[in-house]
């Protein structure tokens, strides 16, 4: 017998022998094929020497695999009704940490400093609870951790939108802010009868690798944001539509965004979705003046 957790037969038993119900207000889709699993923690290059951080291991399919690769896991469970769950199914494995905190309100730079003392190679792979996927990436890059990556499952159309370039229809505030931190690879299109329940929802495994340097470097990064966000806020208006009316004071400084717009060399008549990071990154550094 298979005695991987995720298998149809041996989730179900393990469902049935605890009466697990499904919350889908917590994103729960169980992952219930081994190979999948085994492809996901390919793609993250776990080593005997990295500790490895999971969001959210459910009743411990991806997990178990993550043990088997890595040196540790650290996996944080919002849910309490999996901890006696999560204890079973993974009493064969010693290097497995359950946190039971919600990761989005976790201190996780403290949690790493303390779980993983001497281990210099860590990422983060899960199988993301889909309702917070963008809030629970942008936490773990805005907070500077010494990660060198992350492998996850999403919903297809966030990592096409993580992924987009310049000019396409999904590229936005999302694939810029991404993609300042991390290269961006979509590594596997997978179909919805490998969960329980199935999602609604196409989903994609992604592989953010961190760089090492910034792909642009700007004066003021909370000020590049702002200007980024402000830039996407209508698609449908231009550049100078959407600076004008989301930047503060911005009617008032209608002459001063003109005149940055020109020194950064970008058409004000251009959208939003055209502009590269590093056209965003000459246009703040232009703003910044008027506004500082
Ligand atoms: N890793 C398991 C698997 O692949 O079968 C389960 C993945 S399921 C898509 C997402 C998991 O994240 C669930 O176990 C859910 O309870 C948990 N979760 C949801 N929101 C969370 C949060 N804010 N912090 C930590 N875990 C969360």
């Amino acid at each position: 017998m298979n005695k991987d957790i995720a298998t149809p037969a041996r989730t179900k038993m393990i469902l049935e022998k605890y009466g697990f119900s499904f919350k889908k207000s917590l994103g729960q889709n169980f992952l219930i094929d081994t190979n999948i699993l085994k492809r996901i923690v390919d793609h993250a290059q776990l080593t005997s020497e990295t500790g490895t951080i999971e969001v959210g291991p459910g009743i411990g399919a991806l997990t178990e695999q993550l043990a088997k690769s890595s040196k540790k896991v650290v996996a944080f469970e919002i849910d309490q009704r999996l901890l006696p769950i999560l204890e079973e199914t993974l009493s064969p494995y010693s290097n497995v940490t359950i946190i039971h905190q919600d990761v989005l309100k976790a201190d996780v730079k403290a949690i790493i400093e303390k779980e993983f003392q001497g281990v210099n190679d860590l990422m983060v792979v899960a199988n993301l609870p889909y309702y917070v996927t963008t809030p629970i990436i942008m936490k773990l890059l805005e907070e500077n951790l010494p990660i060198r990556g992350i492998v996850v499952m999403l919903q297809k159309e966030v990592a096409d939108r993580i992924a987009a370039k310049p000019g396409s229809k999904d590229y936005g505030s999302l694939s810029i802010a991404v993609q300042y931190y991390t290269e961006p690879d979509t590594v596997m299109v997978v179909p919805k009868t490998v969960f329980v329940p199935q999602p609604n929802v196409d989903s994609a495994v992604i592989r953010l690798t961190r760089r090492e340097v910034a792909p642009v470097k700007v004066r003021d990064e909370a000020f590049f944001f702002q200007v980024i966000k402000a830039s996407f806020a209508h698609r449908r208006k231009t550049l100078l539509n959407n600076l004008t009316s989301q930047l503060p004071n911005g009617k008032e400084k209608k002459e001063a965004i003109l005149a940055a717009l020109n020194q950064a060399g970008i058409d004000p008549g251009r959208r939003g979705e055209t502009l590269s990071i590093e056209e965003f990154g000459r246009l703040s550094d232009e703003l910044y003046v008027y506004y500082h």
